[in-house]
């Protein structure tokens, strides 16, 4: 999982370093308010946590595709072989393993950092 937020001048996304699992302890470790130098535009901007977001890794997704495919041409060789003709099963789990492991369906520590928010108080 990587940690995310947007450049407030370039709309771009660039990555926090932690190895935080869930918002609350990335509040932990960095604050809720945190100042964080863009590697854009090398501007030390004010972010909240809330507005840090987390997506899956490029490894996560790599071995999604692997897998998924590896499945997929066991299936359809298999099938092949045993029935003579192509099914769809195959494809379709292995389909299903790289749309789960991909971007479009995050990981459920994904969705958990992403959809907890911390309680906004007052500044120190
Ligand atoms: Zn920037």
């Amino acid at each position: 999982m990587k940690l995310q937020t947007y450049c407030k001048s370039f709309q771009k996304a660039f990555f926090i370093k932690s190895k935080a699992g869930t918002r609350s302890e990335l509040e932990d470790e960095i604050g809720a308010y945190f100042n964080n130098q863009c590697i854009y535009c090398l501007k030390n901007n004010e972010y909240h946590v809330n507005n840090i977001f987390a997506s899956p890794n490029d490894s996560v997704k790599l071995f999604g595709y692997i897998f998924g495919g590896l499945i997929m041409t066991i299936g359809m060789t298999t099938l092949i072989w045993m029935n003579g003709f192509i099914t769809s099963g195959g494809i379709v789990i292995g389909g299903l393993i790289i749309y789960h492991t991909s971007g479009k369906a995050p990981t459920s520590i994904v969705r958990a950092f992403n959809n907890y928010k911390i309680k906004r108080g007052k500044r120190k």
